[in-house]
């Protein structure tokens, strides 16, 4: 066996600290003046650190995405929505019903609270909308992965 290649099995334990100080004074010797051990170290240490950026983080992420697109509070969360919207149109339609046909509320009041409420819609449309598209791509995201 030649020195290389002796060193070559000690590269890994070198970069986890698991080597002798002896051994490792060796390694670290040998790297500075061999090009192609270092050059194996080098990858060695980029795949590490490659794995360690990518492995963890995707890890947390994969956790929560498995949280969101658990069945059940999947379908809470749609039920939570419909409700929200039919009740909310609802309760809309029967109070502009009662306030627009009530004749003691002058015009510029009746012109003002249908303002708020276009606007109270508009906001929650937005916000669905905004729910709906980022379900979208995230369903597009784990297509492509
Ligand atoms: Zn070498």
């Amino acid at each position: 066996m030649n020195q290389c290649e002796h060193i070559q099995e000690l590269v890994s334990g070198y970069i986890d600290n698991e080597l002798t100080q002896q051994k490792s004074q060796k390694v670290r010797l040998h790297l500075k003046e061999c090009d192609s051990c270092r050059k194996i170290y080098d990858d060695l240490i980029a795949i590490r650190q490659e794995m360690g950026q990518l492995s963890y983080p995707e890890c947390e992420e994969s956790k929560i995405e498995a949280l969101m697109n658990e069945p059940t509070s999947k379908l809470f969360g749609v039920i939570g929505w419909l409700c929200l919207t039919i009740g909310l149109l609802g309760f809309m339609i029967w109070q502009l019903f009662v306030f627009y046909t009530e004749p003691g509320i002058v015009t510029w009041v009746k012109i003002g609270v249908l303002l708020i409420e276009v606007g109270v819609l508009s906001l929650f449309i937005s916000v669905l909308r905004q729910r709906l598209i980022a379900r979208k791509t995230d369903k597009y995201r784990n297509v492509k992965l």
